[in-house]
């Protein structure tokens, strides 16, 4: 499963993929299902950028603009998919770890594409794009694109500028992440030199919490569980408490650091019921040996060392006997070896 050196697919240069945005006239650009922060904002990014530079720019997620993210300029601009597949020809797979995670409506309407482009960090990316740009230590998609922009000159708008700086900050927990360098500081402060307001994108994007995100807190702080060393929390959302607060999907974002925060919790988990009778389990660690990538992957999830996720096969309780155990496992190994 491991990456290897001698893949067929390296990573294309910042150069060849100029060369594809600067010679094609029409893109349409993708993220993954469940969009958060990195993912809609990679898509402003970029499909702001080539807009100025004149070309056509279809922006589709399977699931549709976040309203926790409606604030971003140009973010109207974020269509669900339409019915027939669009006259592209390029797609661009943005943040996105494998490709059908792009979700099956968003890959029927860029079926017509012929050249495909996948930009990414997550170190699980099986590199999908006839071009990829993965870099797997860069804290967030949207990092990638302010390199990619700055180092090839294109045109970086207001609506671009945002959505990087959105983008970054909610995909390094506000630049506090480990992933977090001297680079990605460097990066925001270009971008408030660019004009970018702090003050008001921090606040549009922090202290704008529904109401029922607390509830929701409330709920989720019941059924909050702790193993007996300490080193595994996790909590867990039913469907019923779906229903009864009338969550939206994005409504539980972020919502896991408040366990992982917790002191002597090395891995932190959230299972949720989803509309579709599927779990969604969360998962942060602290401890790059505590890799929760390798743990979701065997579930057929994925993601990062330290942040990784799956939609796997319900009822949550058995769902999270499953993971828990997977968990508990990796915690005994990693122990043998220190
Ligand atoms: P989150 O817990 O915030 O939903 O996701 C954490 C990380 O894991 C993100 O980088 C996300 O892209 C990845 N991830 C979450 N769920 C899945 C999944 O079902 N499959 C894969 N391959 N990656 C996932
Ligand atoms: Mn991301």
């Amino acid at each position: 499963m491991s990456e290897s050196t001698d893949s067929p697919s390296a990573n294309a240069t910042f150069e060849q993929i100029g060369e594809v945005l600067r010679s094609n006239q029409s893109f349409v650009l993708l993220s993954h299902v469940r969009p958060d922060g990195d993912a809609i904002g990679s898509q402003l990014a970029l499909g702001f950028s080539l807009l100025a530079m004149g070309k056509s720019v279809r922006m589709i997620n399977e699931d549709g603009l976040p309203e926790n993210l409606a604030f971003l300029p140009g973010s109207e601009r974020i269509e669900t998919p339409p019915a027939e597949p669009l006259d592209v020809e390029v797609a661009i797979a943005l943040d996105t770890a494998t490709k059908p995670r792009l979700g099956e409506a968003a890959l029927h309407a860029a079926s017509r594409a012929k050249l495909w482009l996948n930009i990414d960090h997550h170190i699980s990316n099986p590199k999908y794009g006839h071009y990829n740009l993965i870099d797997a230590t860069s804290p967030a998609t949207g990092e990638i694109l302010y390199d990619l922009i700055t180092a090839l000159d294109l045109p970086l708008p207001p609506e671009t500028r945002d959505a990087i700086y959105v983008a970054v900050s909610t995909d390094t927990g506000s630049f506090q992440y480990p992933s977090t360098t001297a680079r990605t500081y460097e990066m925001a402060a270009d971008l408030v030199r660019r004009g970018l307001d702090v003050g008001t994108i921090n606040s549009q994007t922090y202290d704008e919490n529904p109401f029922r995100r607390l509830e929701l807190m409330r709920a989720l702080l019941n059924t909050l569980e702790r193993s007996p060393d300490g080193i595994v929390a996790h909590w867990e959302m039913r469907e019923q408490t779906r229903l009864d607060l009338a969550l939206r999907p994005e409504d539980s974002e972020g919502l896991i650091d408040v366990i992982r925060a917790i002191r002597g919790v090395q891995v932190a988990v959230f299972f949720e019921d989803l509309p579709d009778g599927k779990v969604r389990v969360s998962m942060r660690s602290k401890d790059r040996e505590l890799d929760v990538c390798k743990i979701a992957m065997e579930f057929g999830g994925g993601g990062h060392a330290l942040a990784a996720g799956i939609r796997m096969k319900g009822p949550l309780e058995e769902a999270k006997q499953h993971v828990l155990t997977a968990i508990r496992k990796r915690v005994e190994e990693t122990r043998k070896h220190s």
